[in-house]
C-alpha cells in the first residue's frame, strides 16, 4: 500500500479511495472567473483542483481564490522555483513541480523548504516531453524505464533534503509507454501515485485513450489519485473520470446504466431512449444496475443481473425487476413506471 498524504483536507494513499482532479482552463489572476468554473468543477465531483501559476499575480490569487472555493488548490509550476514558494505562501495546499524543468538543488531546495514549513505535499510530476538528457542518452530516447528512473531519481533528490511528503506522477502521451512506467514505479515507490495521460486529446480520442490507460492501471491496483486530460471544459474531465472509476468497478456514483446494443429485433428508437433515460436518471444517487433492453423476448433474460428494467416490444414495454417481468404497458407509461421504480429502490 502506498503512504498517506493529505492534500488540504483531502487524503491521498494509504487506501483512501482514489480521488478526481482537474485543471481550470482559466486565466489564474481572474479570480472570478476561475472561483466560478472550480465551484462548476466542486458541484460535478472535483475533489483536488489544480490551477496553474505562469507568474507572481497568479501565485498570489491563490490565497483569494483558496478562500472562496471548498476543495484543495494546487499549484502548478514549471520552470521558475520562485513562483512555486509565493504559490505555496499564498496558501497552496498542494505543489506540483515539473523536476525537469525546475533547475538544480539549489532551486529545488527553497521550495522544499516553503513546502516543509507549511507541510503540504509536493507532487514530483515527471513528463514524458521533459526528461532529464543524461536518462534520455542513457536509454536512446523516453522510454517506460527512463520515466521511471526519472521520477525515482527526483523522489531521491527531495528526500535527501528532508522531505517526504510527496505523490509522484509520470505522464505520457503514449498510453502503453505510460502503462509500462507506471508498473515499474509502482514497483520501486510507496509514494503515492497521481496517474494520467498526458495531451490525451480532444474529448472523442482523450476519452478512449483514458479509459484504456487509466483503466488497466487500476485494474492493476495503481493509482492513488487521477486526473481525465480533456480539451475544453474541464467539467467533463470529472464526469469521464467518474465513469472510468466505475466501469473499473471501484467507486459507484450513481445508478450503472447497461443496455443492450440492438439487433434485428429492436423495434425502437433504443438509442434515443436509453440516452433519455440516462439524462432523467443521472441525478439519482443509488447503488443499482437499471437495463435498458431491445426487445420483449430475450431483453429481461439477458438483463438477468439488473436489478431492474425495461424491454421493448413494437408499441409497448416490459418492466421488469430481478429478471421478472412485472408490468407490461405502452412505452411512456413503462418508462415513468420504471422511473418509479429505480426511485422507491
Ligand atoms: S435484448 Fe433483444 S434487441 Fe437487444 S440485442 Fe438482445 S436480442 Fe437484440
Amino acid at each position: 500500500m502506498t503512504k498517506e498524504v493529505m492534500c488540504g483536507k483531502v487524503k491521498i494513499g494509504g487506501g483512501a479511495p482514489i480521488s478526481i482532479q482537474s485543471m481550470t482552463n482559466t486565466k489564474t489572476e481572474n479570480i472570478d472567473a476561475t472561483v466560478e468554473q472550480i465551484l462548476r468543477l466542486e458541484e460535478a465531483g472535483c475533489e483536488i483542483i489544480r490551477s496553474a501559476v505562469p507568474d507572481i499575480n497568479a501565485a498570489i490569487a491563490f490565497e483569494k481564490i483558496r478562500s472562496r472555493i471548498s476543495i484543495p488548490i494546487v499549484a502548478d509550476i514549471h520552470f521558475d522555483y520562485k513562483l512555486a514558494v509565493a504559490a505555496i505562501e499564498s496558501g497552496a495546499d498542494k505543489v506540483r513541480i515539473n523536476p525537469g524543468n525546475i533547475g538544480g538543488d539549489d532551486k529545488l531546495f527553497p521550495v522544499v523548504e516553503a513546502a516543509k514549513k507549511r507541510g503540504i505535499p509536493i507532487r514530483i510530476g515527471v513528463n514524458s516531453g521533459s526528461l532529464e538528457k543524461d536518462i534520455l542518452k542513457k536509454y536512446g530516447g523516453v522510454t517506460a524505464e527512463g520515466l521511471a528512473e526519472s521520477a525515482l531519481k527526483n523522489i531521491k533528490r527531495v528526500e535527501d533534503m528532508g522531505y517526504d511528503n510527496l505523490v509522484v506522477s509520470l505522464k505520457s502521451s503514449d498510453v502503453r509507454l505510460n502503462y509500462n512506467a507506471h508498473r515499474i514505479l509502482a514497483e520501486k515507490t510507496d509514494h503515492p501515485l497521481h496517474i494520467g495521460i498526458t495531451e490525451s486529446g480532444t474529448v472523442n480520442s482523450g476519452k478512449v485513450k483514458s479509459a484504456a490507460g487509466l483503466g488497466a492501471l487500476l485494474l492493476n491496483g495503481i493509482g492513488d489519485t487521477m486526473r481525465v486530460s480533456l480539451t475544453g471544459d474541464p467539467v467533463r474531465e470529472v464526469y469521464f473520470a467518474k465513469d472510468i472509476l466505475k466501469a473499473c468497478g471501484i467507486r459507484r456514483n450513481g445508478i450503472n446504466l447497461v443496455s443492450c446494443p440492438t439487433c434485428g429485433r429492436t423495434r425502437v428508437d433504443l438509442e434515443s431512449i436509453a440516452l433519455r433515460i440516462e439524462e432523467l436518471t443521472s441525478a439519482i444517487d443509488k447503488d443499482i444496475t437499471v437495463a435498458i433492453m431491445g426487445c420483449e423476448v430475450n431483453g429481461p433474460g439477458e438483463a438477468r443481473e439488473a436489478d431492474c428494467g425495461i424491454a421493448f416490444g413494437n408499441d409497448r414495454a416490459a418492466v421488469f425487476r430481478k429478471g421478472e417481468i412485472i408490468k407490461t404497458d405502452s412505452v411512456e407509461k413503462a418508462i415513468e413506471l420504471l422511473l418509479e421504480i429505480i426511485k422507491e429502490m
